[in-house]
């Protein structure tokens, strides 16, 4: 069985792509749309390994359930999701205990990688943070890519993607699904812009024989494994 995560979210369209990917990702998943049912759940239930809470719930928000968590003694970690681009709802989201914060819409591939800095932080998780294939390696715990030990700088979406590739090494992935994990959940763009990404990091990561970066003719994209 794999790591326990409890999803707290009342938009059920989130709530199903964060639950789908995760699941996918080999996590047991729990799910409620309460703030109340929340603190019940992750103070009397089975014990969970992680927390994705919501701040905008119907009832309680994620805040004051962090916060009561905190003062029950309950110490599970929290990932935020918040709405608000507000650097106030950031700091406040920290320093009442939260571990970490997203803001909607995020994209499911960056709520899992972050899920696994976490557990793999404490020791819930045997998934190292650091992803390697050939001579290029990518550390999400201090966010750097490097090529035979050279940094190589790559925009957000460029490393997303390439996190990705990584973490699915030697299995052919769809441009949809590689759409719906690396882009946010509600982006409704073409998804030609999968190609146009690919090229991208082709010419930063993969310009030299052996190339890593396979294209599968009419369906996608497969990076070689070691
Ligand atoms: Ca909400």
């Amino acid at each position: 069985m794999g790591p326990r995560i409890l999803i707290v979210e009342d938009e059920e369209n989130v709530a199903y792509v964060i639950g789908t990917a995760l699941r996918l990702a080999g996590f047991e998943i729990g799910e409620t749309s309460s703030g109340r049912d929340a603190l019940r759940l992750a103070s009397e239930g089975d014990p969970q390994d992680l927390i994705v809470l919501d701040v905008q719930l119907p009832d309680l928000n994620g805040f004051e359930v962090c916060r009561r968590l905190r003062f029950a003694g309950v110490n599970t970690p929290v990932i935020f999701l918040t709405a608000a681009d507000s650097v106030e709802d950031r700091v406040r989201g920290l320093t009442i205990g939260g571990d970490d914060y997203l803001i909607k819409p995020f994209s499911v591939e960056e709520l899992v990688a972050r899920v696994n800095v976490i557990l793999h932080r404490t020791g819930r998780s045997a998934e190292s943070p650091v992803l390697a294939c050939g001579d290029l390696e990518l550390d999400d715990t201090a966010h750097v890519v490097t090529q035979g030990g050279q940094d190589v700088p790559l925009s957000p979406t460029e490393y997303k993607l390439l996190r990705f590739l990584l973490r699915n090494a030697g299995r052919a992935l769809s441009r949809d699904q590689i759409l719906d994990h690396v882009w946010d959940y509600d982006f409704d763009g073409e998804s030609t812009v999968v190609e146009t990404y690919i090229s991208m990091l082709r010419k930063k990561v993969d310009s030299a024989p052996p190339t890593l970066i396979r294209t599968i003719r009419g369906f996608g994209y497969r990076l070689d494994g070691n």
